[in-house]
């Protein structure tokens, strides 16, 4: 069991912070509710847990690395589309060829969907956050 957290020391804690450089954010600790900082080394700091990630954020990374692998993987369908390419001008594709011309499309095609999903969902989230500030 951990001990109770003083209101005199989460204030006293975020004096000091806001001494050093730290700004106050919208966002509250998930644990304690207190108000978030933001350090000028940019980390997220609660004045009673110290440094934390913020859920919003680490969701955010998550799904931006998501769509930067699906952005790369279309380049190198693309890439290899062009190869495709070269071959049918050549006169040299073959019934395979078209087939796998077809699968290779058919993948951008689901990559595109599943960005602009990711791409949504985020939209509403930050709607949703927005809306819990407003009312709050
Ligand atoms: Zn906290």
């Amino acid at each position: 069991m951990e001990a109770p957290i003083r209101r005199e020391d989460a204030i006293r804690k975020a004096a000091e912070l806001m001494r050093s450089g730290g700004v106050m954010l919208a966002d509250v600790c998930t644990l304690c509710g207190s108000p978030l900082f933001r350090m000028p080394n940019n980390e997220v700091v609660c004045p009673i847990h110290g440094r934390v990630m913020l859920v919003k954020t680490e969701e955010e990374v998550a799904e931006a690395s998501i769509i930067g692998v699906l952005t790369e993987l279309e380049k190198s369908i693309a890439n290899m589309l062009s190869n495709y390419l070269k071959k049918i001008r050549r006169g040299e594709a073959v019934y395979d060829d078209a087939r796998d011309v077809v699968y290779w499309l058919d993948a951008i095609e689901r990559i595109e969907r599943i960005k602009k999903t990711l791409r949504r969902e985020e939209v509403v989230e930050a709607e949703r956050k927005k809306a819990e500030k407003e009312s709050s």
